[in-house]
Formats: structure tokens, sequence, C-alpha cells
């Protein structure tokens, strides 16, 4: 029997609001100390009532409408009933059945479209730590945390590899960060994800029971997570056993999934509309501000950067595949932008030698030491015929080093191509002078001699002599000597 596995998402994702999802406590609650940021709302005290957050809900458009989801005009906010310390009021205040976005998706490079059913708000919960040594078994609570705002976006389960899953996660984690709503991190928990697998006949159009994984703690982990989990549930079905609805969780040191407990049905959840908040009414014209907020997104971009730049897909991949990057771009083609050329040669450089300093260095774009204006004026100079290709890189590490203008590298070193025709002849003359060698090649018509007094120009003078204009020097001495 041949089997394939069928994949559906859950991800939730801190929000870089100010305040938290339903109070006024700041919601940047890392590196704070414990139980500093805390009011009667998010230590769920009795009669504490919550009010929600404009900024969260915005954020969460602003997402829905990337994903291409529908906004619904009227959303509202339901109990979870939730039964562990780490949320002091026994629920959690989530969204059921009328979410703020739905029925959206996300296209992957094969064009397979994965459709997003909803994106809905929730709080976050506090911190646990749990401590067990032979002589004490405790747990602490660190309340920071809980009441944060927390979006969560869930697939249909139309993902079927480790693969697809990667990609659906970067895509998302792209737009997030070019929308700047979250940090969309996995290794600082802002971007957590929890697969639903299961595995089915191929073919088959019905549904295998599915088993939720979680504890991913980086991208990687997700693939191997899948991995492992499709290929035990396959070995269970073989076995003729029977695969249980569960959660299990990734165990990073023996690679594993270990299960965690079997899964609550939705009904043991009991949810019901939380009767402290009012549903809120979403109009179009708030829809309307929201899209015309929007930065351009990276699919854009990227389409933009192939039909409109005429560069190729690969290159338009890189350009785009992080935020800053792109806008860096973005900004040195503005002030010189000529033409496609132009355009090209600054991309081939941002993803060469430039991504090359950057990933040397490992440095964030804030501590580029030029701005976008100077590479543009760089990549001017060389379009001017001043500078040649290898010399622009010698004055771009120059700049990557300490921040100098490229004008002022060039001039200060000399850099300059040397395309004076006087200078250029009394240097000729004094190296035909030095190889006669080559000159008795050239009178018995070896061409290539030519060549090779061309080298010795531009090695004399470190690759500064215009190629064209020493060409011609020499060709001219050379037929005087004949
Ligand atoms: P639950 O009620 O258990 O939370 P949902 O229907 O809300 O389940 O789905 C949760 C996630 O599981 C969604 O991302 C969905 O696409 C995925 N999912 C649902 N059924 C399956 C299945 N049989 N195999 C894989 N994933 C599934
Ligand atoms: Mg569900």
């Amino acid at each position: 029997m041949n089997y394939e596995a069928v994949i559906g998402l859950e991800t939730h994702v801190q929000l870089n609001t100010d305040s938290k999802m339903f109070s006024l406590s700041s919601a940047k609650y890392q590196n704070q100390d414990p139980n500093t940021i805390v009011d009667p709302t998010s230590m769920g005290l009795p009669g504490a009532l919550p009010v929600v957050n404009r900024k969260a809900i915005e954020s969460a458009m602003m997402i829905g409408l990337s994903l291409d989801c529908n906004i619904s005009n009227k959303t509202k906010f339901d109990r979870k009933q939730y039964f562990y310390p780490d949320l002091m009021k026994g629920y959690q205040i989530s969204q059921f059945d009328e979410p703020i976005c739905y029925e959206g998706f996300v296209e992957l490079s094969t064009n397979k479209k994965i459709r997003i059913n909803r994106v809905h708000m929730e709080e976050d919960v506090a911190k646990l730590t749990h401590i067990n040594t032979r002589d004490s078994n405790y747990s602490l609570l660190d309340i920071n945390r809980s009441g944060t705002p927390l979006m969560e976006i869930v697939t249909e389960p139309d993902l079927s590899s480790s693969k697809e899953v990667i990609e659906y996660i970067e895509n998302l984690q792209k737009i997030i960060r070019y929308i700047g709503v979250g940090s969309a991190n996995m290794e600082e928990g802002s971007f957590r994800c929890d697969a639903n697998i299961s595995i089915k006949e191929v073919g088959s159009k019905e549904l295998g029971t599915k088993v939720e994984i979680k504890n991913m703690n980086r991208i990687s982990a997700v693939a191997e997570a899948v991995d492992y989990e499709i290929k035990r549930q396959i070995k269970s079905k073989e076995n003729n056993e029977k695969i249980i609805q569960e959660t299990r969780g990734w165990s990073e040191e023996k690679s594993i999934t270990i299960p965690q407990r079997t899964k609550e049905e939705s009904n043991d959840y009991r949810y019901f509309p939380e009767p402290d908040i009012p549903p809120l009414e979403i109009d179009n014209d708030w829809i309307d501000e929201i899209k015309k907020s929007l930065p351009e997104l990276p699919k854009v971009r990227k389409e933009k950067y192939v039909k409109q730049y005429n560069l190729s897909e690969y290159d338009a991949e890189l350009l785009t595949s992080d935020i800053n990057f792109s806008n860096f771009f973005e900004e040195t083609i503005k002030p010189n932008n000529k033409n496609n050329e132009y355009i090209k040669y600054i991309a081939n450089l941002m993803n060469g030698e430039f991504s090359r300093l950057l990933n040397l260095d490992s440095i964030s774009y804030v501590e580029i030491k030029f701005d976008p204006k100077d590479l543009s004026d760089l990549v001017a100079i060389y379009f001017e015929n001043k500078i040649n290709n290898k010399i622009l890189k010698t004055v771009l590490e120059e700049m990557w080093d300490t921040g100098s203008k490229p004008n002022d590298i060039i001039t200060n070193k000399n850099l300059v191509i040397i395309s004076d025709t006087n200078e250029l002849e009394d240097k000729i003359n004094n190296i035909i002078e030095n190889n006669p060698k080559a000159v008795e090649d050239f009178k018995a018509g070896k061409e290539q001699s030519q060549k090779f007094l061309l080298g010795q120009v531009m090695k004399e003078t470190k690759g500064q002599a215009d190629p064209k204009i020493s060409s011609e020097i020499i060709n001219k001495i050379l037929q005087t000597k004949k």
C-alpha cells in the first residue's frame, strides 16, 4: 500500500504592539524582571474587564489582507476553557466561530495554493518554570507574558511534505516582517508552529486520524519532526496498529516525537461568547484604510523585479528574501535609476559582493556604515567609466570598513582609470622598450604579443589603465616598428 501525508499548520505569531491584548500594560515582556508588567486583567483577577487592543486587530487585518483573506465585518471573542496555572482565569480569551479573517491562501513556488482557514486573535499565557531537585519540587510563575497579543493562522490540511511546510513557513515569516507586525522568530518564540499530520492511501479522499506535533524551536526542527512523524505513522499503519488522535512533542535530543496527551475534542474547550467584550464591527471603510496602509508585499516586489527590471527569478527571489535587504536595494537604485542595465548591475552586486561582506561580518542592516545613496554613487562612477569592476569591489570593501564616501576613496587612493593619452603613451613606450621579445614576436606575425603587452600595462598600472585606449596605443606604436 502506498501512503501520502496530509498536513495542516497552526501558527502562533506574537505581535509587536506596545500594550497587551486586553489591558494597558506593556507587551514588551522580553528581558524584563519577572512579574513587573502585570495588571488585574493579565493576572486574571475576578472583576477585571478586558478592553480590545485596536492595534492588534489592525495587525491581524493586515496579515489577513496579505494572505488574500476576507475580513469579517463582525467578529467576536470567546472564552476557551483551559485549566493550567499559566492562565490564571481558567480560560483563554480567543475567537471561535467568528474570527477576524477567513478563507485566504499562500501560493508556493510550485503554484500550489495552501488555503488559509482563518486568522484570529487571542492572548498569550504566563511563563512557568518548573524546579525539580532532590529536596524541592515547585514551579515559578512569571506573569509578564500573560495577556500579550497572539495571532493564530490556521491552514486547511493542504500541505503534503516537509518541503512544502518549510516554504509555507518562510513565506509567512517574510510577510509578517515586511508588514512589520512582528519579528516572526522561531528561536526567540515569537513564531511557533504546530503541525497536524495524518496519512492516507494515495489518491484516497478520506482523511486519516491526525496527530498534532508541538515544541519545534527552529525551522529545521519542523522539517525533521514532520518527516519523522510521517514515517512513524506509515510504519504503524503497515503494522496494522491504530493511529490515535493525540498531541505529541518533538524531542530535540532524541529526534523523535513523544506522546504528550490525547487530544481534546473541540467541545472539551466549552467555547462560549466572551460576555465582557461586545462583538466588534469592522466596516468597509476601516478595511480600506488598512488596505491602503499595507506596504509592497514580497511577491509583488518579486514580480516587479522580474517583469519591470528584467531580473531573473533567482535574483528577484534573493533580493526579496529579506525586507531590509530588499529596501536597501530599492533605495540604491532610486537616486541614479537610469535603466535596467544599471539595475541589473546593482542586483548582481548586492546578491554577490554585498551579501558576501554582510555574511562575513554577520551584521544587521542598521550597522552598515554607508547609505544606499553611497552605493548608488559608486555604481554611477563605474557607469561613467571612471573605475572598473575590480576597483569598484576594492572601493566597496573600503566603504564597508570605514564608511568613507566612494569619491573620497577613489581620489585619496588615486584609483581613477587612466585614460589620459599622453600619460598612457609614456607608460606604454617604456613597457615596449623593456620587452623587445614581444616586439620581435609582433614583427613575426604573432598577434597575441599585443595582448601580452596590454597585460603588462594593466599590471604596471594596477588595473587602472583604460584597456580600450591602451590597446589602441600599443597597436599604433607597434605599427611604427614594422
Ligand atoms: P481541531 O478541532 O482538532 O482543532 P481543526 O479542524 O480545527 O481541528 O484543525 C486544526 C488543524 O489541523 C488545521 O490546520 C487543519 O488543517 C488540520 N487538520 C484537520 N484535519 C486533519 C487531518 N486529517 N490531517 C492533517 N491535518 C488536519
Ligand atoms: Mg481548531
